[in-house]
Parts: structure tokens; sequence; C-alpha cells
């Protein structure tokens, strides 16, 4: 009798050290999809990306080894590249046809399906802490525009002047498509949104990661795309296109050409197909990017599950990529 209440005990006992056994973090990001060639790029510029994009990855995992929560993780990790002008997000993103920054974010917690978003602002400083103050501070998924910026300022969000997102190279490369759309309406020819102009560059930047606790959260956070139309909204900010995340498929974010995301429901059809069709991230991910390309989208995404596998596929030259796994592993990657 004695014995079977030790077996008891020891079986208890084990049951007890499992549930609080940690789950190991992991982050995974990217800092944009679209024309990246090796052949392009310098030295110089190839190790200026590497370094902010790793630099996103450890503070966002440092977070998560900290005890952190993936949503704190994916705010944390997208700060760093909103503020890194070499990015299509926060200080450095594109311009729309009047020369004005418009930002466009959002955030998804897996574990409860909450989510929040902010579109068509500038001068809130961390558009992805804006959409987190949504998501827990209001009774609202999405807020735009001025209202969103008073909503971001009421919860004492750093605000700065719309001027604090332009950096010189983009009012450069503004020019330039402008030029080539020119070209093209005089030629009657392709439109400006011509996914095979070289300086279409979707510099979107995205985060997905897995906390202690088993709770998988994702972010996206973007200027939309270059020379887009005064108030054009692309699929960063919509929760399902351009941002998912539910522990029980997985967390996607996506970075490309915004209207067909938007149209192929990008992330939540990802994790539809893990969750209903019961496919691996990566089968579910390589579909959706060919469903997307067979449409003429041009991007990618990055994906995680609950159990750490990632996956980052993308049909245009290069996507700017990164992550630390489960054994601690930090991986960087820009090309095919
Ligand atoms: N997806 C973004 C948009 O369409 C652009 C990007 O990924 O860079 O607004």
């Amino acid at each position: 009798m004695k014995k079977i209440w030790m077996l008891v005990l020891i079986t208890l006992l084990g049951v007890e050290t499992y549930a609080q056994q940690k789950v190991r973090p992991v982050i995974v990001i990217h800092g944009g999809a679209g024309t990246i060639r090796k052949s392009e790029m310098t030295p110089e510029q190839e190790k200026a990306y590497t370094q902010a994009l790793e630099e996103a990855l450890k503070a966002g995992y440092t977070v998560l080894e900290k005890g952190g929560t993936s949503l704190e993780a994916v705010e944390k990790a997208i700060q760093v590249m909103e503020e890194s002008p070499l990015f299509n997000a926060g200080r450095g993103c594109v311009l729309n046809n009047q020369g004005q920054p418009e930002l466009d974010a959002s955030i998804m917690n897996g574990k409860t399906l909450e989510a929040g978003a902010v579109a068509g602002v500038n001068r809130i400083k961390s558009p992805i802490s804006a959409a987190k103050a949504v998501m827990q501070q209001s009774e609202h998924v999405m807020l735009v525009g001025k209202g969103a910026e008073i909503f971001a300022k009421s919860k004492g969000l750093e605000m700065v002047s719309p001027s604090y997102f332009i950096v010189e190279k983009r009012k450069k490369q503004l020019d330039k498509v402008k030029k080539k759309e020119k070209e093209n309406k005089d030629k009657n020819t392709k439109s400006q949104w011509e996914d095979t102009n070289p300086d279409r560059k979707y510099g979107t930047v995205g985060c997905v990661a897995l906390d202690q606790y088993g709770n998988l959260a994702a972010g996206t956070s973007t200027g939309g795309m270059m020379n887009k139309r005064y108030g054009r909204v692309g699929d960063a900010p919509i929760i399902g296109a351009g941002t998912y995340a539910d522990n029980n498929g997985c967390g996607i974010s996506a970075t490309g050409h915004g209207e067909y995301f938007i149209r192929s429901a990008v992330a939540f059809r990802i994790n539809a197909l893990v969750q209903m069709k019961g496919l691996s991230v990566e089968e579910a991910a390589q579909q959706t990017i060919d469903f997307v390309g067979k449409l003429g989208g041009i991007g990618g995404v990055i994906v995680l599950d609950a159990k750490g596998n990632i996956t980052m596929p993308f049909n245009s030259e290069g996507m700017y990529r990164g992550y630390i796994n489960a054994d601690k592993k930090m991986e960087i990657l820009m090309y095919k």
C-alpha cells in the first residue's frame, strides 16, 4: 500500500515539474521583401542590414529570456527596426504620392486572439506601440489617422512631427518612381505599381515570437508602398492579411504588394491551413505564397508555430529575415 502511495506522489511531482517546465523562446523577424540582389549590394550595405537585423533579434530575444511576453518581444524588436532608417517602417519609411509619410501597424496576441492596429498615421513615433495600445487600452481593434493619433497621445505615447520620418534617400526614390510612372503613362504600358520596378522594395518590418509560457504573438509595421495614393492602406495593419497569431495555429507577419496580400487574406489563410487542415507551417506558408504569386503578387512571410517551427518563404528576389530558434541558434539571411 505504502509503495502505491509513493508511486502516486512521484507521478504527481513529475506532472508538476513538467507543468512548470518553460517553453524555449523563439523569435523570427523580417525587414521586408523585394529586389534584394547580392550583385547589387555593397559590403557596407550588407553589413548595415545584418547589424540592424541582429540588433532587433537580440533586443526581442532578451525580452523573452528575461521572462517577458511574446507581445513585449514583438513590440521591442519592431521598435528597433522602426528606429532604423534602413527599413520602411517608422523613421526612413517610404512616402506617399504627396511626399508624406503614412504609417500602418498591427499586433496580435496568439493566446487571446486580441488584436490592435493603426493606419494612416504620421505623428506617432512608434506605430507598433500604438497598435498595442489600441489592443490593450481601447475597446477597438483599429484606429486610423487623426483619431489614432489623438488616442496615442492620450495614452502617453511619444509624438513627433511628420518630418521625423522623412529621410533624404526616400525623397530621391520617390522622384525616381514618379519619373518611371510618368514614362509608363506616356507609353501607356505598365502602371507605377509594376512589381518589376527595381525601386520597388517592400521594406516593411515584422516579428513573430514564442515566449516561455508557450504563447505566440505577431506584429507588422510599415510605411506602405512608395508613391501610394494618399489615404491608401495596405495589408500590414489588417488582421488576417499582414498579421495573425493563434496559439493553436501559428503566428504570421507578411511583407509584399499589400493589395494582393489583402485579397488573399494571407496571414489568416496560413493559420487556417495549419489549424484546420493540419498542414505544417512550411506547407501552409508555401501554398499561400504560391497562391499570391498566381494572382500576380510579390512578397513573403515569416511564420512560427507554438512548437517553435519556423518558415520564411518568399517569391521576390530576396527578403531581409532572421531568427533565434529554440536552440539559441541565430541566423540572418537576405537572398534566395
Ligand atoms: N505590405 C506593405 C504594403 O503593401 C508593403 C511592404 O511589405 O513593404 O503596404
